[in-house]
C-alpha cells in the first residue's frame, strides 16, 4: 500500500477488511475492555484507553497520509497539542508564529507558561528573526502555515533546516490543520511532528471533534504513546469512525474546495467593494513562491477586507449571506464565514492586530464544496446589503 499515490492512500492506507467478518469499513468497536485467554495473553488489545481497533485503523490511515511511522489520535486538536507539549520541562523555550491559532496560544500561555516554560511569538516568515531567537534553551519550534486568518506562509523546509543545524534538541512541530496532508506533508519537509485538529478538513463534515499527532521520531512516539495511556484524552470509537469516513473523500473535497476558493479569490480581488484579499495563490502574495513549492494547491481559506473598512460593515455583510453560514471553525463541506475581530481574535488589542494586518472589516471564508456560482451570488448579495 505504501507505493500508492495520495488520492488512493486516503482510501486504502492502513485499511484492510476486518479479520472476523470481512467488513470493508472498520467496525465501531464499542468496548472498554478485551477478553484475555490467560493473564497477559490477548490479541493485541487490553483496555480501550490504551488501544481500540477503530482508533488503530484511523491512526494507521493518518500515519500513511502524513508519511509518518506512527499516529496517535486524540479527543480534540487541543488534547493532541497538550500531549505533545508535555515533553517540555521548566526552563525550556518554545518559539512560535505570532499569528497562532487562539486555542494554541491560550494552551501555551495559560497552561504551560505557569510551569516555567517560556513561549516567544515571532514572525517565522523572517528567517533571520528565527536565527536570532534560537538559544541553547530552545526545545521546540511550533509552526502554523498557512496562518489564520491572514494566510501567511512559513517556509517549513527552511525553518526545519535552520533548527536542525542549531541543535538536535530542537523539536520542530507543524500544526497542519489549515492545509491538511492533501496540500502539504511537513514530515517530508523535515519536521519532527505534525499535529492536527481532525475536526476540520480531515473530518470534513463539521460533525466530530478530534485531533492527532503524527511522527516518525522514536522519542516523540514513546512520549506521546505514554501520554495517551497515562492521561487518556482519547477519542471514542464512533468519533474515530466519523473521521475515518470523512478522510475517504479528502482528496475530492479538497480539489473542489480549492477550485472554488481560487474562483472566489480572483472575483473578490476585482470587486469594487473590496479593499484587499489574502490568498497565497496570488503571484503578488508574500508567500506565493514558497506556497507553490511546499503545497500542492493554495487551499480553500480566503480572507479579505471591505472598502468600507469598519466593524459595522463587516457585521452587516455577514448577516446578509444565506449559503455561507456565520460560524467559527473551518474545513467542512459547507462554506463558513466569520469575523475574526469579533469572534476568534476578539481578545487581541486593536492597535496590535492592526499592526499585524488584521483590519476591522477582515472577513474570513472557509470555502466549501457547493456550486461556486451560488457562493459568488451569495457574497454579491452581502455586498448589495452594504448600500
Ligand atoms: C481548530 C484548530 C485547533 C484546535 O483543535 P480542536 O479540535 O478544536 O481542539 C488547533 N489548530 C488549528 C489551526 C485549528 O484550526
Amino acid at each position: 500500500m505504501d507505493s500508492l499515490r495520495f488520492n488512493s492512500l486516503v482510501i486504502h492506507a492502513g485499511q484492510a477488511p476486518e479479520a472476523t467478518s470481512g467488513a470493508v469499513m472498520p467496525p465501531i468497536f464499542q468496548t472498554s475492555t478485551y477478553a484475555q485467554e490467560a493473564p497477559g495473553v490477548h490479541q493485541g488489545h487490553e483496555y480501550a484507553r490504551v488501544t481500540n481497533p477503530t482508533r488503530s485503523a484511523l491512526e494507521a490511515l493518518l500515519a500513511g497520509l502524513e508519511n509518518g511511522t506512527d499516529a496517535m489520535a486524540f479527543a480534540s486538536g487541543c488534547a493532541a497539542m497538550d500531549a505533545l507539549l508535555k515533553i517540555l520541562r521548566p526552563g525550556d523555550e518554545v518559539l512560535s508564529v505570532n499569528d497562532l491559532y487562539g486555542g494554541t496560544f491560550r494552551l501555551m500561555t495559560k497552561v504551560f507558561e505557569p510551569y516555567g516554560i517560556r513561549f516567544r511569538f515571532l514572525d517565522l516568515t523572517d528567517l533571520d528573526a528565527l536565527k536570532a531567537a534560537l538559544t541553547e534553551r530552545t526545545r521546540m519550534v511550533w509552526i502554523e502555515t498557512p496562518t489564520n486568518p491572514l494566510l501567511n506562509i512559513v517556509d517549513i523546509a527552511a525553518v526545519t533546516t535552520i533548527c536542525r543545524a542549531h541543535s538536535p534538541r530542537v523539536i520542530t512541530v507543524v500544526d497542519n490543520t489549515f492545509a491538511s496532508p492533501y496540500l502539504q506533508r511537513p514530515l517530508d519537509l523535515g519536521a519532527h511532528a505534525v499535529v492536527h485538529s481532525t475536526t476540520k478538513y480531515l473530518g470534513g463534515h463539521s460533525d466530530v471533534v478530534g485531533g492527532a499527532v503524527i511522527t516518525s521520531d522514536p522519542e516523540l512516539i514513546e512520549h506521546v504513546r505514554f501520554q495517551v495511556k497515562t492521561t487518556g484524552a482519547v477519542p471514542g470509537p464512533m468519533d474515530c469512525y466519523l473521521v475515518l469516513r470523512g478522510i475517504k473523500t479528502l482528496s475530492v473535497r479538497m480539489e473542489r474546495a480549492c477550485r472554488n476558493a481560487a474562483d472566489l479569490a480572483e472575483w473578490l480581488n476585482n470587486h469594487p467593494d473590496v479593499k484587499s484579499v489574502n490568498w497565497p495563490g496570488f503571484p503578488g502574495h508574500r508567500g506565493h513562491e514558497i506556497a507553490k513549492r511546499q503545497m500542492t494547491d493554495f487551499g480553500a481559506m480566503v480572507s479579505f477586507t471591505l472598502k468600507q473598512d469598519d466593524v459595522p460593515s463587516a457585521h452587516r455583510f455577514m448577516s446578509a449571506t444565506r449559503v455561507f453560514t456565520l460560524a467559527e471553525s473551518l474545513g467542512g463541506v459547507e462554506s463558513l464565514i466569520s469575523h475574526p475581530v469579533s469572534m476568534t481574535h476578539a481578545s487581541i488589542p486593536r492597535e496590535q492586530r492592526l499592526q499585524a494586518g488584521l483590519g476591522d472589516s477582515l472577513i474570513r471564508l472557509s470555502v466549501g464544496i457547493e456550486d461556486v456560482d451560488d457562493l459568488r451570488a451569495d457574497l454579491q448579495r452581502a455586498f448589495d446589503s452594504l448600500r
